[in-house]
């Protein structure tokens, strides 16, 4: 006997029925938290708050926590909200925006002005309008608390074994403002070939943003032999970093904005001093009128943020001239040296890309 086909599952109605249950179940749940805070049952187990006990016995973090017990807390102020909640007009996130603004403004709130812009907007953007309102009802508190958030500021830098920064911290919504202003451009995918994620894009553009349009003042130690990049060199030094490999050294050196100290084998140095920038600065200005921006395939990042790339390396006899130079953004100028792809630049001066060879070990003998 033939069986039937099982009818297909309408999987955006399965998520949305879904989702109406799990608000409805937040509500319950944000109706008995505020009751278990006004019994301060929590009290009798050591917990300074309920908000601490449910945090670890319900497994919760502390802004779902907050947004339950301020749901709660403010039902009797929105009757219509919670209606709204349950025709799913709106989503329990509105929901918990509309309760932690009741707590925030105290009296003078009135649903009836908000409930409108949740119907309309979603969670995130709801939550956004909801700040003007509590601006324009009380602009000093909003104030106030625009200082705390900055009050709270932090940022942590530190160095983990194997040579890495690492970097956590928060900014007040001004601050981080400044800083997603400056990174977000820089952040975006560029050039042919841009595989990397978001998260590798943004610490990119942090890195380029700080290496900008200033010679990168970095002081590196290197023997001749690791700038040339000979078998057997040791590798070169530079301030707050682990040793670096000499495909670095030569990155570096490329534009060669660096203080230059060579040591000779004994680790005598043998050359000490601010070097004067390998591409001095009327050279410079010629590259950038020429180049204007990376030229790497597709990139169209600024001069401002490139480096000067000497197609055949310095070190190697390359002349520091405009025929040998090109602009490369920090990015691909570390894929030519330190990623091994390499540039050609045609008879029509255009720049093309050959990336690199991969090699599976070592040629084999005859046996
Ligand atoms: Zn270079
Ligand atoms: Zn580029």
């Amino acid at each position: 006997m033939v069986q039937p086909e099982p009818e297909a599952v309408d999987l955006g109605v399965l998520l949305t029925c879904l989702r109406g249950t799990i608000d409805r179940l937040e509500l319950e749940f944000a109706q008995y938290a505020a009751e278990f805070e006004k019994d301060e049952g929590y009290s009798y187990e050591g917990y300074d708050t309920a908000a601490d006990w449910i945090r670890f016995n319900c497994h919760m973090n502390s802004h779902a926590v907050w947004n339950s017990l301020a749901v709660g807390a403010q039902l009797a102020r929105l009757p219509q909200s919670v209606e709204a909640m349950r025709a799913q007009e709106i989503g329990y996130a509105h929901l918990a925006t509309l309760g932690r603004t009741a707590e925030a403004v105290g009296k003078v709130f009135d649903e009836t002005q908000l409930l409108p812009l949740a119907k309309k907007f979603s969670p995130g953007k709801f939550h956004h309008k909801v700040q003007h309102y509590r601006h324009s009802l009380d602009a000093k508190a909003y104030n106030d608390g625009q200082e705390r958030l900055a009050e709270e500021r932090s940022l942590r830098i530190g160095t983990a074994q194997d040579g890495c920064l690492l970097i956590s911290g928060v900014l007040d919504p001004v601050g981080g403002a400044t800083v997603r202003n400056a990174l977000e451009p820089l952040a975006r995918p560029s050039g042919a070939h841009d595989h990397r994620s978001r998260e590798q894009r943004l610490a990119d553009a942090l890195v380029e943003f700080f290496s900008a349009g200033k010679p990168a003042n970095l002081q590196v130690t290197a023997t001749i032999e690791t700038l040339k990049g000979l078998a057997g060199s040791a590798a070169g030094e530079m301030e707050f970093s682990l040793p670096l490999s000499s495909a670095s050294v030569q990155r570096v050196a490329c534009d060669c904005s660096v203080t230059r100290v060579l040591l000779n084998q004994d680790s005598l140095t043998i050359d000490v001093g601010r070097a004067t920038p390998k591409i001095h600065s009327s050279l410079r200005k010629a590259l950038n009128l020429r180049d204007r921006y990376c030229q790497w395939p597709r990139c169209e990042r600024s001069a401002h943020y490139c480096d000067g790339h000497h197609l055949q390396h310095w070190i190697r006899g390359g002349p520091t001239d405009l025929d040998n130079l090109v602009l490369l953004c920090k990015r691909h100028h570390r894929m030519v040296h330190e990623g091994g792809w390499q540039l050609i630049r045609t008879d029509e001066r255009e720049v093309i890309v050959i990336a690199p060879t991969i090699t599976f070990g070592l040629p084999r003998g005859p046996d």
